[in-house]
């Protein structure tokens, strides 16, 4: 299977303080790949390089087997590239049906786009007149996959989708997210809780200050690890 996203040896420094030394991660398509590790591990700045919106300082950016080291943002959304970052990116004041209207940019018919929404995430198509900042949580990352989802993506990023949800609400979320990797889109998973993913990823990278510690199968052996990382760090 070839890489869609691969990221070799990728660091990274906010001023001149390095937070990623030297990172490698590699998503195919049809893959789901979890990126765990404690807070501040360097997770979120992971994202934020394989979507050209942080410079790598040294390391290679490749997408689809092509070299995108250094390009800008917009260039890696059009090359199939969609980031959906922490907080869901939803705007709260308007509806779900302008949110989204907001992503004929794209090209893509606003019917086309509400069909695709409203196949995977039914209560959508219910709550369409609501404004987005009144919906539940779980809806609002629903709203947030739906808008990423009408940019044709071929590799997803998602930071953090579990912020703040019940974990019944994660696990369905999951289950959708496990369905557009069928379809599939290679998607890059950050979280700092480890269970929800764990159960649709089929590989796992723990990230502990800015170096991949372990990566494999999300077998017991990974589990562990990462529950003695955790009841370390409390
Ligand atoms: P969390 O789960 O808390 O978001 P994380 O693993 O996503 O953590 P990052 O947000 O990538 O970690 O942060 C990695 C390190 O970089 C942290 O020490 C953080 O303080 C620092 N950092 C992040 N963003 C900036 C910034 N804009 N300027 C300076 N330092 C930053």
């Amino acid at each position: 299977m070839s890489a869609l996203l691969e990221l070799r040896g990728v660091r990274a420094a906010y001023d001149r303080i390095t937070v990623l030394h030297g990172v490698d991660l590699t998503v195919g398509p049809g893959q789901v790949v979890a990126l765990l590790g404690p807070n501040g591990a360097g997770k979120t700045t992971t994202l934020k390089v394989a979507a050209g919106i942080h410079p790598a300082s040294s390391g290679r950016l490749v997408l689809g087997g092509r070299d995108v080291t250094g390009a800008a943002p917009r260039d890696l959304a059009r090359a199939g590239l969609c980031l959906i970052p922490e907080g869901r990116g939803v705007f709260p004041n308007l509806s779900v049906r302008d949110n989204l209207l907001m992503m004929t940019f794209t090209g893509r018919a606003r019917e086309e786009i509400e069909e695709i929404a409203f196949t995977r995430f039914p209560v959508l198509a219910k709550r369409a007149g609501q404004t987005a900042g009144t919906l539940s949580g779980g809806e609002q990352q629903m709203l947030a996959l739906a808008r990423g989802l009408a940019t044709d993506p071929a590799v997803l990023l998602l930071d953090e989708l579990s912020m703040g949800l019940a974990p019944l609400v994660v696990a369905r979320l999951y289950e959708q997210v496990a369905e557009i990797a069928a379809s599939g889109v290679a998607v890059l998973v950050v979280e700092q809780f480890a269970a929800a993913v764990l159960g649709i990823a089929d590989h796992a990278a723990v990230l502990v200050r800015g170096r991949i510690e372990r990566q494999g199968s999300p077998d017991d052996g990974l589990r562990a690890e990462l529950s003695s990382l955790y009841l370390g760090s409390a």
